[in-house]
């Protein structure tokens, strides 16, 4: 296998699968069985997971609401999709600990780097819950600050698109995908793969980034066994 430790970044919309709003228990299921299988290679898996299913901050900023209230909602909304990953892992048998940015100890471990890479490396599962803990920040920035927090050797971000085009290609049929691209280049073109906050975090740590399509089964294990599938972002 090509990657020891990955962090594995999946959108909150990702859980929605074909509803408008929310998680369906079908996607949870398959995306919890894509990941299993990769635990059994011993791969370290740490995720990060967003809110978009729920609430996102900007979209309550738009009808009126505080910017921030709405964030902070939108890190909740973050743990409670972490809750519900962490129920599906469990499920198909991966111990799991889910970690949250935000004060909620009831309901998950607070974020502790040390605690975080020790559950690594006994081979849980580590969720990162409620973003990076702050407001005008994103679930990619949280990844990504994470990812390099515990050391990991790559950022795959699990999408519906198959990697990165130099056109939209949900809505242009000349779409052309790119399987390797540098930091530099994503920025010259212009493209768009992660915020920009986000985008130059990684950068500047030189962690690679993979976009790759999430909803095809066995894909994630194809990009932590090296094969050439989506896009990958590196120096
Ligand atoms: N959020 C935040 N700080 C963070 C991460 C997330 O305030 O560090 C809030 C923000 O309102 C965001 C929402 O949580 O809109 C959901 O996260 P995101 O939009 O990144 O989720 P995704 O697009 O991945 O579903």
């Amino acid at each position: 296998m090509k990657y020891k430790r990955i962090l594995l970044k999946l959108s909150g919309e990702a859980l929605m699968g074909d509803r408008q709003y929310g998680i369906d228990p079908q996607r949870l299921e398959e995306y919890a069985a894509d990941i299993s299988a990769i635990t059994k290679l011993g791969v370290e898996v740490a995720i990060v997971i967003g809110g978009g299913n729920i609430f996102r901050g900007v979209a309550g900023a738009s009808n009126g609401m505080d910017r921030v209230q709405g964030d902070h909602m939108g890190m909740l909304a973050t743990v409670i999709n972490g809750l519900a990953l962490q129920s599906a892992l469990e499920d198909a048998g991966i111990p799991t600990r889910l970690q949250s940015a935000v004060h909620i100890n009831q309901v998950a471990e607070p974020f502790i780097r040390r605690k975080a890479m020790r559950h690594l490396e006994k081979g849980r599962v580590v969720i990162f819950g409620g973003g990076t803990g702050n407001p005008y920040f994103t679930t990619d920035s949280a990844a990504v600050l994470r990812a390099i927090e515990i050391e990991a050797d790559v950022i795959l971000k699990g999408t519906r698109v198959d990697g990165i085009y130099n056109t939209d290609p949900e809505k242009d049929n000349s779409a052309v995908k790119f399987d390797h691209i540098t930091f530099d280049d994503v920025l010259r073109k212009g493209l768009k793969v992660m915020d920009t906050t986000a985008f130059t975090l990684s950068q500047e740590n030189e962690l690679p980034i993979i976009v790759f399509d999430m909803n095809k089964k066995g894909n994630l294990l194809k990009v932590v066994l090296g094969e050439k599938i989506g896009t990958k972002v590196n120096l």
